[in-house]
């Protein structure tokens, strides 16, 4: 790939993870060209770097071309165009929708006896205090079972914070809370030896984890944040 000041080198892989990687995506009959470097172009559409036009099917090099015009060549083009929640539905219901479907702590929305849950629902959060939508599997799950409570007369307000994990080649993520608006991030153990939390911060307020190899770890701050116990966590990072 021809690198330009708009992209950004984001990721490097061992060449023995590079190998696995290939090796499962074989096995799972799907095509791999394995590539030592991923490089990323963060592509704003209010911006220069806004993309215009993609070639794919030039080859032997895909073509970017950017809204200046600038082309840009590449061995292989990964899209990542985002996603909206479908509210259409409960629009035409009468349900508030205010980025996805508004409901309260206990997942209910504006009209009575209709709940929502999952990457539609756009709820209070407890742990930090923020309205917020999430697009996490498990998240999606977990909201599933608290509307599951409620339908049953539990009145139980949902207290598990987001949760994902992601691997990239040979590391894995874990991310706990949501740390949109954060400040400022704190690094406690070594990246270098991939065993790190990356702690998102607002002010002092701590809002989300991420654990690399210290899944432990991540999993104790789960459960602290769902108990809302604040020096729990700190104890935790402390410990790193
Ligand atoms: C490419 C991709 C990669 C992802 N990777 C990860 C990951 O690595 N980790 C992670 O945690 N999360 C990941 N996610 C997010 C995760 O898949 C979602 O958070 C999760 O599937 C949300 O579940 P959900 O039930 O809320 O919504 P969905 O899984 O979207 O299910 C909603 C369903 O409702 C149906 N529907 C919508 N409107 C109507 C209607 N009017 N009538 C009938 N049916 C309707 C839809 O067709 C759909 O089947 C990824 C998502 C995508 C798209």
């Amino acid at each position: 790939m021809g690198l330009n000041r708009k992209i950004t080198r984001f990721a490097t892989a061992s060449p023995e993870a590079i190998a696995d990687a290939a090796a499962c995506l074989r096995a799972g009959g799907l095509a791999a060209i394995p590539t030592e470097t991923v490089y990323g172009l963060a592509a704003d559409a209010t911006s220069d770097t806004a993309v215009a036009a993609i070639y794919a099917a030039a080859r032997p090099a895909d073509r970017v071309i950017l809204a200046t015009g600038e082309p840009l060549t590449a061995d292989f083009i990964v899209a990542g165009v985002g996603v909206r929640p479908n509210t259409q539905l409960a629009q035409s219901a009468g349900l508030t929708i205010d980025n996805g479907i508004v409901v309260d702590e206990s997942l209910r929305t504006s009209v009575d006896g209709i709940y929502a849950a999952g990457d539609v629902a756009h709820y209070p959060d407890r742990f930090t205090d923020n309205k917020i939508r999430v697009e996490h599997w498990v998240a999606a799950g977990r909201q599933g079972q608290t509307v599951a409570r409620n339908i049953l007369g539990t009145r139980t307000p949902h207290t598990a914070p987001p949760f994902f994990w992601s691997a990239h080649y040979d590391v894995t993520i874990a991310y706990v809370g949501n740390g949109a608006g954060h400040d400022r991030v704190e690094i406690h153990g070594s990246l270098n030896d991939r065993r790190a939390l990356a702690v998102y911060r607002k002010g002092s307020n701590l809002m989300a984890v991420a654990a690399i190899g210290l899944d432990r770890e991540s999993l104790l701050i789960e459960k602290a944040m769902e108990e809302g116990d604040r020096d729990a966590i700190e104890a935790v990072i402390a410990g790193v």
